[in-house]
């Protein structure tokens, strides 16, 4: 803790100013709320009129009046388009803001679920806000910024840093972040054990990891009678994946906690989990609309989802779709919170299996085997489509004298346009980034 204020003084970060800010705004009402996005929206696409090259040439070439009286923040944003990464990529040296000091930015790189690979920049204050997004989440369930966190992600940056660089990483998660970090790329059983003597021992408030690689050890402890004892621990933050209600039940067995939902992207810290378990977007730091399959832009619905981060200035996200498909839903929540309700994710939107002409959407892929009998008896599956006329079901049983047939009928019916191809392996690697993808569709469009 020390040390995090330490950083702040010396690096000019504002975490701390910006979460107190955040947790007030919790306390918003629908016109309090309307206001300060008002003012912030305002201000950014005054600021982008000035500095940013590309959206000074739009604004001037279309004589949009950002000084006029608008309705709503939608129909400021009404005037813009819709963007990708396809886009910035294409104006990349546009899309960064003239006179920039550099020492505030940061070269930032992702895949997103798009798995189309991204660099791109994130001013201080940006960073700031999204770091706070976080830690506001952890702070609704009582989790300080001072709490150890247990992180089974990856060391994959680690492993692959000089020898001082890898020193830096380690010192910042352990003294500044209070960060222990898990590499869960290739779990074994006796990695699982490994991991679980760690929660155990460790005086850690929080574990934050992927959930397939949650379920796979809280599934482990429950099985063997390996138990995770740890009453110190106030929840389990599932990130970087979608879970099934089922995986849910078994990690909260097993870690005997809450889990908690992070929705967590480039452009920023988009939702979290409320105190009655709902996913909220964070509405005080980015708008959000969603994109709908008839070509029409609303508040709410469900469709692909429209960034505009309110706090991105130097490298901006305007009506930003990342590639992810959700419903945004108008119904208030009991918790009291003024911001709008995620009622549906779907990660990987960009990601279907082709049936001959039919298009199966990852979730479908993904639905067959947890909801059939078989769940118990399969360890992990993948689907992976390599040509357009086949399909590769890969699974790792749990006792390799199952009988699969029902199991087989059943990808066969959901495929049932092309062949589809069944591997009983003994284990399925995660990708280098320690994600695991259950459905791989390699064929190009
Ligand atoms: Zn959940
Ligand atoms: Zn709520």
């Amino acid at each position: 803790m020390l040390f995090f204020r330490l950083r702040e003084l010396c690096k000019g970060e504002h975490v701390e100013c910006c979460l107190n800010q955040l947790i007030s705004n919790e306390l918003f009402t629908k016109e309090q709320l309307n206001a300060w996005q008002y003012k912030h929206l305002k201000e950014l696409l005054l600021y982008l009129s000035c500095n940013n090259p590309y959206y000074s040439r739009y604004i001037k070439e279309r004589e949009i009046d950002l000084q006029k009286n608008f309705e709503s923040v939608y129909d400021i944003l009404a005037l813009f388009p819709v963007t990708d990464k396809k886009v910035i990529k294409d104006n990349y040296t546009d899309w960064l803001s003239n006179h920039l000091s550099y020492d505030n930015l940061q070269l930032c790189s992702t895949s997103g679920s798009s798995g189309i690979p991204f660099k791109f920049y994130q001013s201080a204050l940006a960073r700031d806000y999204k770091t706070a997004s976080k830690y506001r989440l952890y702070h609704r369930f009582g989790i300080k910024i001072s709490d150890y966190q247990l992180c089974l992600g990856t060391n994959y940056d680690s492993k692959v840093s000089s020898f001082f660089q890898k020193m830096k990483i380690n010192v910042n998660n352990k003294y500044i972040n209070h960060r222990y970090i898990t590499d869960v790329s290739c779990l074994s059983f006796a990695m699982i054990r490994e991991i679980i003597d760690t929660i155990n021992k460790l005086d850690i408030k929080s574990v934050w990891g992927y959930p397939s690689a949650l379920f796979e050890i809280a599934n482990y402890a429950l099985s063997n009678n390996y138990p995770i004892i740890n009453k110190r621990i106030k929840a389990v933050i599932y990130s970087g994946e979608s879970h099934t209600p089922y995986m849910d039940t078994i990690v909260k067995k097993a870690f005997n906690t809450i889990t908690i939902d992070e929705y967590n992207s480039v452009e920023g810290f988009i939702a979290g989990s409320c105190k009655v378990d709902n996913m909220h977007l964070n509405e005080d730091t980015a708008l959000y609309e969603v994109l709908l399959p008839d070509g029409s832009i609303r508040a709410y619905g469900k469709g692909e989802l429209l960034i505009t981060s309110l706090f991105a200035k130097d490298f901006p996200f305007i009506r930003y779709k990342n590639g992810d498909i959700v419903e945004i839903a108008e119904t208030k929540c009991e918790c009291g919170s003024p911001f709008k309700l995620l009622s549906h994710l779907d990660g990987r939107s960009s990601c279907f299996i082709y049936n001959g002409s039919i298009k199966v959407p990852h979730a479908v892929c993904t639905h067959y085997l947890p909801h059939s009998d078989y769940r118990t008896k399969v360890d992990k599956f993948q689907i992976e489509q390599n040509e357009k006329d086949s399909v590769i079901v890969r699974i790792v049983l749990k006792d390799r004298n199952t009988d699969c047939a029902g199991l087989e009928n059943l990808y066969r019916e959901l495929f049932n346009n092309i062949s589809v191809c069944f591997e009983y392996v003994d284990d399925i690697p995660r990708e280098r980034s320690g994600k695991f993808k259950d459905v791989i569709n390699n064929v190009k469009e």
